[in-house]
């Protein structure tokens, strides 16, 4: 069921109810109101990797006229028709495909290329800046800012896959990763004393106790928190000065910069020990993560892949799988961080060229799916794969509210879209074709 309230014919001047058994003032049924929303909402997570890219210097004339015509599409009285509405749908994952691509050659071009690093977790003792969300351009500024003073920059959250970029992680004020991911910013960014600085969505309004020294940038801003324009980073750094300073409390160590490029370096041998039979299987567990319990369903996925299979993951999942230890795998880590959300595309290119290197599709790797799902960059990523053809992908915790039963059927008809059950290690045989 959706509610409709877009237009001034909207039922009894407050909203139309549209269900399996009711369609809008207008006719609209509830298969088009779900993909015209599905449309909405991979339209804006689209946005916020392109409003990135732009950021570094790179558009897209073509995604620009798309998101306009898009746009229009969901108007009243423009389109009734589910097959064209599903063709807008998967177009929007083929434009979401050249903006990710496009903000992956920015960020290689303005940070350099990535490379596996070492990162401190916890604090160290001097004025500190906790930096979350997932602007890197907003970082590098930042960082900049901060030459010549003592202040110690960390990463939270989805900010984490900064240290792979050489310009960042050289920098002599970039001290390491403090805390996990963004639904447990109430208490980390309580308990840590210095300044904050929050880049993107992902932000919890936060509390009074810290919201004088919480900063925003962008299209970014929280009740009590300071907005910085203009590039006023100095302001934080300022601010930062001014506050108590971090305790000496490290908490251990990450190895993060599993991008693309690096796993791609090493496709040879990879391909090698796949023929081999060295590796039995590649999954993908990652996307965004959140407060619910149904989420441990990811954790204790990756806990049970086979130890002769690797682990990719990107996005603030990662956070969830993380704490297991996955051991090694022909040297390398079992468990790859490839990156932000974003860095799905860097999962879509390594899926391409291993395909190409056995000569099959995507859907004949010993590949596997699993992703968790928050917020309308998770929709633009699926749409993104859908519209590659990606079959048998696993999404969870939940179905997506905003897509009717119809429109599921279509979605598991077309490209095998599977849910995520309640027993992991089931759907784990499943996949592995042992159930
Ligand atoms: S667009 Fe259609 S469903 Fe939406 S408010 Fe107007 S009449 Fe109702
Ligand atoms: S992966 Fe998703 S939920 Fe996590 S911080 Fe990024 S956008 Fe938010």
């Amino acid at each position: 069921m959706s509610n409709c309230n877009q237009c001034e014919q909207t039922a009894r001047g407050v909203c139309c109810p549209i269900t399996s058994e009711t369609k809008g003032v207008c006719g609209k049924n509830e298969d088009v109101q779900s993909l015209q929303e599905t449309l909405l909402y991979g339209l804006k997570g689209m946005s916020a990797y392109a409003t990135h890219a732009r950021r570094l210097g790179a558009s897209d004339p073509e995604v620009d006229a798309f998101v306009q015509e898009a746009l229009f599409l969901t108007m009243t009285n423009v389109n009734f028709d589910v097959p064209t509405t599903l063709e807008y749908v998967l177009e929007c994952g083929r434009m979401n495909l050249k903006v990710m691509k496009m903000l992956d050659e920015a960020h290689v071009a303005v940070m350099g290329k990535p490379a596996p690093a070492e990162v401190k977790e916890g604090t160290q003792a001097g004025p500190g800046i906790v930096v979350t969300g997932h602007d890197l351009l907003d970082l590098k500024k930042l960082l900049a800012a901060c030459e010549g003073t003592a202040v110690k920059v960390y990463t939270h959250g989805e900010m984490l896959p900064a240290h792979m970029y050489p310009n960042l992680h050289k920098h002599p004020n970039l001290a390491g990763h403090y805390g996990g991911a963004w639904q447990k910013q109430l208490r980390e960014f309580d308990a840590f004393p210095g300044a904050i600085l929050a880049t993107t969505n992902c932000i919890q309004t936060p509390r009074d106790s810290y919201a004088g020294r919480f900063f925003t940038t962008g299209a970014v801003a929280a009740p009590g928190a300071t907005r910085v324009k203009d590039d006023s980073y100095r302001t934080i750094v300022d601010k930062a000065l001014a506050l108590p300073p971090c305790k000496d409390e490290i908490t251990g160590k990450s190895t993060v910069g599993f991008h693309h490029s690096v796993i791609l370096d090493k496709a040879g041998a990879i391909v090698d020990a796949v023929k081999a039979g060295k590796i039995s299987h590649f999954f993908l567990i990652g996307g965004c993560d959140g407060a619910e319990p149904g989420r441990s369903y990811f954790s204790d996925y990756a806990a049970a892949c086979p130890s002769d299979s690797f682990v990719l993951t990107l996005g603030c999942g990662k956070f969830r799988i993380r704490d297991h230890s996955y051991g090694t795998l022909l040297g390398l880590p079992r468990l790859l961080d490839m990156g932000q959300c974003n860095d799905a595309y860097g999962a879509i290119v390594v899926a391409v060229k291993l395909a190409e290197a056995f000569k099959c599709t995507v859907n004949d790797l010993p590949l596997t799916m699993v992703l968790s799902w928050f917020e309308q960059k998770a929709v633009a990523v699926l749409l993104t794969l859908l519209h590659l053809g990606v079959k048998g992908i696993t999404l969870g915790p939940k179905p997506p509210a905003f897509v009717s039963p119809g429109v599921f059927k279509v979605l598991q008809d077309r490209f095998d879209l599977r849910l995520a059950g309640t027993d992991a290690k089931a759907d784990l045989a499943r996949a592995m074709g042992k159930a």
